[in-house]
């Protein structure tokens, strides 16, 4: 996505390990304006695909999860990265964090995810893919079905789209990234 991969170029900012930065413009301070464009992008994208529902994980999944769930006009369900005291009745996996270097438990309560739902993931990021594991054993558990997922930025020098992709998930990327050595950004064309 053309205007996406521009303001990644003119806003991102590159750390060492391979981490990029949109803090200014996604997941910290957001641009309301291009988070329609890529909703609608994944709108687009994602149309004829049967989903009844949208599932993201907190927190940075939330708001292009809740733009697309609007363009779409399909309910929104976040993954809880803390299991309440107050929930019962839930789905969990456990989860390794690419950024905090551990695993933790996610959680969705029943009441959100049922046998039969047709369900589009939404995130910011893909990098090894394991939020997305974690979020597609949800669904599975769940006795749902994955119609897609669908991310704003993948890292393509690291192997969760690659896995997920070979498993069978139809995955939309709206800028893949091929390389940040040497903290320079290269997309896939
Ligand atoms: P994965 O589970 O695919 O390895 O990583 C996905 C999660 O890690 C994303 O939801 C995001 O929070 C975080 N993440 C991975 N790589 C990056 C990165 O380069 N920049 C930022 N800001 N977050 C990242």
């Amino acid at each position: 996505m053309k205007i996406l991969k521009e303001r990644i170029l003119r806003d991102g900012k590159c750390l060492q390990g391979g981490i990029l930065k949109v803090d200014s413009f996604i997941n910290h301070q957001m641009d309301p304006v291009l988070m329609e464009q890529m909703a609608r992008e994944f709108a687009t994208r994602f149309s004829g695909c049967g989903a009844n529902k949208i599932l993201t994980i907190e927190a940075s999944g939330i708001a292009p999860a809740i733009m697309t769930g609007y363009i779409m006009k399909l309910p929104v369900v976040f993954i809880k990265k803390s299991v309440p005291a107050t929930m019962d009745n839930m789905l969990v996996a456990s989860v390794y964090s690419f950024t905090k270097k551990r695993s933790y438990d996610v959680c969705v309560s029943r009441d959100f995810l049922h046998t039969g739902d047709k369900v589009l993931f939404i995130d910011d990021f893909l990098a090894n893919g394991n939020a997305a594991k974690g979020a597609a054993e949800i669904v599975e558990r769940a006795g749902a079905e994955l119609a897609g997922m669908g991310f704003i930025v993948e890292k393509a020098f690291q192997q969760g789209g690659k896995e997920l992709r070979a498993s069978g998930v139809k995955v939309e990327s709206l800028a893949i990234i091929e390389s940040l050595d040497d903290c320079k950004v290269v997309f896939r064309e």
